[in-house]
């Protein structure tokens, strides 16, 4: 047998559950997973980081201060997307390579967008809620088709772009504001490209999926929401803090815009009194538009086979630092 590591999973990497890659995992190592369902603390990280070979990790801060305390980690791993958790210059500073699982979750995300705007514009929670409380009835729930409806996608990337092939597919107008995507996938998805300001005042629903940057803080605000038609309504599944929670409220209270629906929030969770949650306009749920079976599979098994990769010494596939291979 050959040398057996030490593998650890923070609660917050949402598992690396699946048997399968647990058994991959386990066939390298010894493997310690927390249960807790609460990220690490810093003082927690510092302590386990000592004595690991592989640290796998969620929304975990994994500082230059963590790091600092490792003694033989030989590879980080993160669950999903986003590694705004990691401190990759200090990681790639001492070696040690970062692996995550790029793109594996955009089908979950695109779908439940869909969901998002079907369930807001059918009006299906409130029907719902209401027929189970014993009222049939349906004249408060006069909603409308997709079909027609122009559809604006902000940020045209892995997610953007499966959304608009869904919405191919219920016959809608898809605009787009994306100054950085070629022109070539616009034609492919049939998207045409407007300005951020056309793509506002034009579009019935408006989606976002642009990652959150300097750039795209705050991004819709007050004007952009004053921009938007009075019947539209604004999906987030990208990240909190593109949209203005503050200037949200007042347009859904004030009827600037019909409706919104939210997957994402500026702090997670947010407090239990946040204002969006009094509103009747609005659908919300807890950053769970990735979360699904095939897409948590998905992405176990991608960061279960680098981790056994690194550990191997052989090459990981989706890795964050490539310069540290060299
Ligand atoms: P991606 O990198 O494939 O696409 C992002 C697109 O945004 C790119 O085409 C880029 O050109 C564009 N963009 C960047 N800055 C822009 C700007 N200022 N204005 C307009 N467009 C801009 O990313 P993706 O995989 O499609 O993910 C998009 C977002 O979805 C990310 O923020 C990610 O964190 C979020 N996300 C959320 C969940 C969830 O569960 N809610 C899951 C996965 C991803």
């Amino acid at each position: 047998m050959g040398k057996r590591f030490k593998i650890y999973i923070s609660s917050r990497s949402f598992g690396v559950h699946t048997e399968e890659a647990i058994e991959l995992l386990k066939s390298v190592g010894n493997v310690e997973r927390n249960l807790t369902g609460k990220p690490l603390s810093e003082e927690e990280l510092k302590h386990i980081i000592k004595d690991v070979d592989a640290l796998i990790v969620g929304i975990d801060n994994v500082t230059s201060d963590v790091l600092d305390h490792a003694e033989k980690l030989k590879v980080i791993a993160n669950y999903g997307v986003g590694l705004d958790n990691i401190d990759l210059e200090a990681a790639t500073r001492r070696g040690i390579p970062v692996v995550y699982s790029p793109h594996a979750n955009s089908d979950s995300v695109a779908d439940f967008t869909l969901g998002l705007i079907l369930a807001l514009l059918r009006k299906i929670i409130d029907a719902h809620i209401s027929t189970k409380a014993g009222k049939f009835r349906s004249r408060k729930f006069l909603g409308v088709e997709l079909r027609d409806k122009v559809i604006g996608i902000i940020g045209f990337g892995q997610i953007g772009s499966r959304v608009a092939q869904r919405a191919i597919g219920f016959g809608m107008k898809i605009i787009t504001y994306d100054p950085y995507v070629p022109e070539e996938i616009l034609t492919k998805f049939n998207a045409k490209k407007v300005s951020f300001e056309e793509l506002l005042t034009n579009s019935d629903i408006v989606t976002i999926h642009v990652p959150l940057t300097e750039e795209t803080k705050n991004l819709i605000s007050e004007r952009e929401l004053k921009l938007m038609k009075k019947n539209a309504i604004l999906i987030n599944t990208a990240r909190g803090g593109i949209v203005d929670e503050n200037a949200l409220y007042k347009a859904l209270k004030e009827g600037w815009i019909a409706g919104a629906a939210i997957d994402v929030y500026e702090k997670e969770p947010p407090e239990k009194d946040f204002p969006l949650f009094k509103l009747d306009n609005v659908i919300v749920t807890p950053h769970i538009a990735f979360y699904t079976r095939d897409a948590v599979r998905r992405m176990d098994m991608m960061i279960a086979r680098d981790v056994v990769s690194v550990l191997q010494g052989k090459k990981p596939i989706n890795i964050a630092n490539p310069e540290v291979l060299k």
